[in-house]
């Protein structure tokens, strides 16, 4: 380092810091030394793990804290963009599971309904209630996270209301379909 005179040795070192020279000099001191240290390195964050954690939760805490008013500006500035993003990307989630459980044919498994406004995933096993509070309000990311479950199915909403209230869980379309086949009244 090229500093001499020890009275201005802090502010010789800052310059030098901030010099492309210096700075260039400090990566490759630090890279060295990580890799001299790797092991101490790795042992120390495991040995402090929690503590570490515990303060990066308090720097974010405070930081956020320091930059409310500054993120809130933020959102109310570009609100109408993150609205309008978050939708589409909803959207696409959607429409993504929808082809995934209509073979890219999005339509109602039971009467063919394409109006995409009147189609909703459909439990199979009717248990749709009890696995939608597990699940959560984002169905869509669950599904792809979890592989398309082969739990779903694609229905409109009149068949899959119709289904759900039904004593045997079967839609009218079937049923009829269903006597039919076997020549029924
Ligand atoms: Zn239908
Ligand atoms: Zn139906």
């Amino acid at each position: 380092m090229p500093c001499k005179d020890p009275e201005k040795a802090k502010l010789c070192k800052k310059k030098w810091d901030q010099s492309v020279k210096g700075k260039e000099y400090n990566k490759q001191y630090n890279k060295q030394w990580y890799q001299n240290n790797k092991e101490k390195v790795k042992q120390y964050y495991q040995k402090n793990q929690e503590i570490i954690k515990q303060y990066n939760k308090q720097y974010n805490k405070q930081w956020y804290q320091n930059n409310k008013e500054k993120v809130k500006q933020y959102y109310q500035k570009n609100q109408e963009i993150i609205k309008q993003n978050n939708k589409q990307w909803r959207q696409n989630k959607k429409l993504q599971v929808y082809n995934y459980y209509s073979n890219f044919d999005v339509k109602c498994n039971c009467c063919g309904e394409r109006q995409i406004e009147f189609l909703a995933l459909d439990h199979i096993y009717n248990n749709g209630g009890h696995h939608r509070r597990k699940i959560g309000s984002d169905i869509y990311s669950w599904i792809i996270k979890n592989n398309y479950p082969s739990i779903f199915q694609l229905l409109c909403h009149n068949c899959n209301h119709a289904r759900g209230h039904n004593p045997d869980k079967i839609c009218p379309h079937q049923r009829q379909k269903a006597e039919i086949i076997l020549g029924e009244p």
